[in-house]
């Protein structure tokens, strides 16, 4: 008897979507910043608490723009994880900035703040920070060196709308967050982000750097009486098709956590005794912040043991990569970076780490097949 593979990921589909999105064709605004665009943002402004939120073509570009906003430039340092997506660098090195790469925590794979600090010179101009897996980084220590030296801290949030620390939601407690809604992501539209911030000012620039480097957004608001460059910046604006189907999902929001939270919370529960007897370490959520249950992971013992399982999943049908190649050991890490200290959790962590399949609408049926494939897994084979 074959089964059909499991998926590693599915996007969600919002009942409003199709609704919407013809909404938007029959309307004549289907560029940028038309209801759909204004809805989506009031309702993240509600999920999240960001005085100012705009929405953005992806994740990457929210992280260009905070980039620009910030004013990086050669002779900048820019301080982030080893173990991140690629965009945080890019949108550095993009700016003629150089990456300085630093280790992570490995109990959480997020970036480990004694490194942060111990990075830091003169020229260090930004902190960069991820929430892997929608766990919250630890941010008492990086508040306060971000303080002290009067740095600006970006969080990338790309997995963790909804997630909080100490009760404050992710994204909201440094300058700037960003967002992704990309269709492997917990909310999503195909492709699209948000970037999340606080001060007046800066939103003023932001919403040029986001409109060509223009004051157009204000000058459709009536409060300039013609729009003209002011800044440098791009295009950075989804169109009303994207915020359409993003306007969907988020009203949705809830029930897609729920199920989300469910497949999680179960493999959380019943691979404790196998990961006991295997050597495994379980996903780890340190009790003072919520997660997004955005992704599941397991640490293996070691590279072959990762491998083997990885191997065993497949042959029964499921899918369960491992991600992040460690950035400070990439051809363009070392091109457009360097690493002070050597990045040993974050290569570990690459090297150990399997993900299981998690998105909403996994049946139960599917997730106990997930089970049994990993629990009869016993070792090396
Ligand atoms: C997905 C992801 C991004 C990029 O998001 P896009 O919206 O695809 O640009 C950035 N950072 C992290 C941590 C991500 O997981």
């Amino acid at each position: 008897m074959t089964r059909p593979p499991i998926l590693f990921s599915r996007p969600f589909r919002a009942s409003a979507e199709l609704p919407n999105i013809e909404a938007v064709l029959s309307s004549d605004h289907v560029h940028g910043d038309g209801p759909f665009t204004a809805s989506a943002t009031a309702r993240l402004g509600q999920l999240t608490g960001s005085p100012h939120v705009l929405l953005t073509t992806s994740c990457t570009h929210a992280l260009d723009m905070a980039a620009l906003l910030l004013d990086l430039g050669p002779g900048d340092e820019v301080i982030l994880p080893s173990f991140t997506f690629p965009s945080m660098a890019t949108a550095v090195a993009l700016r003629g900035a150089r990456c300085v790469f630093v280790d992570i925590d490995p109990a959480t794979g997020n970036i480990d703040p004694d490194l942060v600090a111990g990075a830091i010179t003169p020229l260090t101009a930004a902190v960069f920070v991820m929430h892997y897996g929608g766990v919250a980084v630890d941010l008492d220590p990086l508040i306060e060196i971000s303080e002290a030296h009067a740095l600006p801290l970006v969080e990338d949030t790309a997995h963790g709308l909804g997630g909080t620390w100490r009760g404050r939601s992710l994204g909201t407690i440094g300058t700037f967050g960003t967002l992704s809604f990309h269709d492997t992501k917990n909310i999503h539209c195909g492709e699209g982000g948000a970037l999340l911030l606080s001060d007046d000012e800066l939103m003023l620039r932001a919403e040029m750097v986001r409109e060509k480097g223009t004051d157009r957004t204000r000058f459709l608001r009536g409060h300039v009486d013609k729009y003209s460059w002011r800044e440098l910046g791009s295009s950075y604006l989804p169109s009303e098709l994207n915020a359409a189907v993003l306007d969907a999902q988020l009203a949705q929001f809830v029930e897609i956590h729920g199920y989300r939270r469910k497949v999680w919370d179960t493999y959380d529960t019943e691979l404790t005794d196998w990961a006991a007897h295997t050597g495994f370490r379980q996903m780890y959520v340190p009790p003072d912040r919520v997660h997004t249950a955005h992704l599941y992971y397991l640490l293996a013992p070691d590279r072959e043991h990762r491998d083997a399982l990885m191997n065993h999943l497949g042959l029964l049908g499921i899918a369960a990569p491992f991600h992040y190649m460690p950035l400070d050991s990439s051809a363009a890490g070392k091109r457009f970076g360097y690493t002070p200290m050597p990045c040993k959790h974050s290569a570990g962590f690459s090297e150990r780490l399997i993900r299981l399949p998690l998105w909403p609408g996994m049946t139960e049926s599917e997730v106990d097949r997930i089970l049994a494939g990993v629990t009869s897994f016993r070792g090396q084979h």
